[in-house]
C-alpha cells in the first residue's frame, strides 16, 4: 500500500519507476555503442561522395528508438516504410530528411506527408498527378523520390519508362525530384548475375535521363548486401538497414566489415520447481520427463517475438551456460530444463539472444533453425518488450 503522503502520482513522477519496471519480466537491450561502431564500419567502405541512409522501418528492425543515435553517428538521412513510422520519428523530434519507401496513394496521406515534411516515393503516373493536384490545393511543395523497377517486380515504374516518368514529374507543379532509385532482388546471392542485370538497367535509365537533360540530383540502388558486396552500386547514397544492426545479409559478406550485434533479448526466471519422472510440460505435453527434473519458468513467449516453432529447439544462456528449452513455447512464458543448475533462483536473468560469458546466441542461428531470414526474427520483437539501453 502506498502511504497517504506518497501518492500513485508521486510514484509515477519519480524518474526511476519505468526503468525499474523495464527489467522485471523480459526486455530488449540495445547497445548504442555497437550501433555507432556499425555506422563507422560501413562508412569506411563508402567513398567520400556516398551518403549513408539509415533504414529504420519496422521500429528500426525491432530495435526501437535508435534514429537519433544513427544520425549522430553519421547517417545523413533516414528511411521508413509507412507514413505512421515517419510521423512517429517527427513526433520524437527527428529533423533529418525521411524517405517513405512504401507507396502512398490518397489525398489524406499526401496531406499528412506535407504536414510532417516527409519525402514520398513516386512510382506511377496517376500517383504523381494526384500528388501534384493535392499539393497545389495546399499550396505546398514536396521533395519526391522516383522509384524504378529494374527487376524486383515490386514498387516502381519499369526502368525503360524512367524518362517519360521523370519528365512528367518535372513538369508537375508542387513536385521536386530529389532522387531516382531502384531496389535489388538478389544482392545477398554470391552469384552476381541478376544484380548485374538490374544495375545495367538502372544505368541505362540514368543514361537516358541524362540525354534528356533530366539528370537526377541523387542516385541510389544499394541495400546492405549490395553496400557490402559491390562498390560500383554505391552511387550517391546507400540505403542500409540490417548491417546497421550488426547482422550480415549473407555469410559470404562477413569478411567485408566487422559488425557488432546491437540487440540482446533477456528475460527473468519466474519460478523454479522439480517435476517427477513421467510429467508432461506445457501445452500438448510434447515433452514428458524421463527422470526427475529441475525446471524453470521464464517470463517471455511468442507474443514477445520468440517464435513458437523454436519449441524444444531453443537453447538459452543461464549463468554463462547453455540450457535447453522444453515443451511448447507459450504466448507469454516458456520452460527450461535447469537440472544442471540446482541452486537456480527466481529473478535470475536468462539471455535468449546475446552474450553471457564466452558464449553468444545469434539471430542468424534462430533464422537458420526456422528456415527464415534474420530480418523476420528482428521484426518479430514486439513493443511489449521494453527497449532498454545497455
Ligand atoms: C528495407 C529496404 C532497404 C534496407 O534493406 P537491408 O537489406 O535491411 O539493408 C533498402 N531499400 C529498400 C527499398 C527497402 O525496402
Amino acid at each position: 500500500m502506498l502511504s497517504e503522503e506518497y501518492t500513485v502520482k508521486d510514484y509515477l513522477d519519480s524518474s526511476s519507476w519505468l526503468s525499474q519496471l523495464s527489467y522485471q519480466r523480459a526486455w530488449v537491450e540495445i547497445d548504442h555503442s555497437a550501433l555507432i561502431h556499425n555506422v563507422q564500419e560501413i562508412k569506411k567502405i563508402l567513398g567520400p561522395k556516398t551518403a549513408l541512409m539509415g533504414v529504420v522501418k519496422a521500429d528500426a528492425y525491432g530495435h526501437g528508438n535508435v534514429a537519433q543515435t544513427l544520425l549522430d553517428a553519421g547517417c545523413s538521412s533516414l528511411a521508413v516504410a509507412t507514413l505512421n513510422e515517419g510521423i512517429e520519428l517527427r513526433k520524437a523530434g527527428i529533423t533529418a530528411s525521411i524517405l517513405l519507401l512504401g507507396a502512398t496513394n490518397t489525398p489524406a496521406e499526401i496531406k499528412a506527408i506535407a504536414l510532417w515534411d516527409l519525402e514520398p516515393t513516386l512510382c506511377d503516373h496517376h500517383q504523381a498527378l494526384l500528388y501534384s493536384d493535392t499539393l497545389k490545393a495546399l499550396g505546398a511543395t514536396l521533395r519526391v523520390h522516383l522509384k524504378l523497377d529494374t527487376g524486383m517486380s515490386r514498387l516502381g515504374v519499369p526502368w525503360y519508362e524512367a524518362t517519360s516518368f521523370a519528365s512528367l514529374v518535372q513538369r508537375l507543379p508542387g513536385l521536386e525530384i530529389a532522387s531516382i532509385y531502384s531496389h535489388l532482388a538478389t544482392a545477398d546471392d554470391p552469384n552476381p548475375q541478376v544484380m548485374s542485370l538490374q544495375q545495367e538497367r538502372y544505368e541505362e535509365a540514368i543514361a537516358q535521363l541524362n540525354l534528356h537533360n533530366l539528370t537526377p540530383p541523387c542516385l541510389h540502388l544499394a541495400n546492405s548486401a549490395a553496400t557490402l558486396s559491390d562498390r560500383t552500386c554505391h552511387y550517391d547514397l546507400v540505403r542500409v538497414g540490417l548491417a546497421l544492426y550488426g547482422l550480415y545479409p549473407a555469410a559470404h559478406l562477413r569478411k567485408v566489415v566487422s559488425l557488432r550485434p546491437v540487440l540482446q533479448v533477456k528475460a527473468r526466471v519466474t519460478q523454479v520447481k522439480t517435476i517427477p519422472p513421467g510429467t508432461g510440460v506445457s501445452y500438448g505435453h510434447q515433452f514428458i520427463s524421463d527422470r526427475s527434473l529441475r525446471i524453470a519458468v521464464v517470463g517471455i513467449g511468442y507474443a514477445d517475438g520468440v517464435p513458437r516453432r523454436l519449441s524444444q529447439r531453443l537453447q538459452v544462456l543461464l549463468r554463462g551456460q547453455l540450457v535447453s528449452q522444453i515443451g511448447a513455447i507459450t504466448m507469454d512464458q516458456l520452460m527450461l530444463d535447469v537440472s544442471a543448475i540446482p541452486d537456480l533462483q527466481v529473478g535470475e536473468v536468462v539471455t535468449l539472444l546475446g552474450k553471457q560469458g564466452n558464449i553468444s546466441l545469434e539471430v542468424d542461428q534462430w533464422a537458420s533453425l526456422l528456415g527464415t531470414i534474420s530480418w523476420e526474427i528482428l521484426c518479430g520483437f514486439k513493443n511489449r518488450l521494453p527497449r532498454v539501453n545497455q
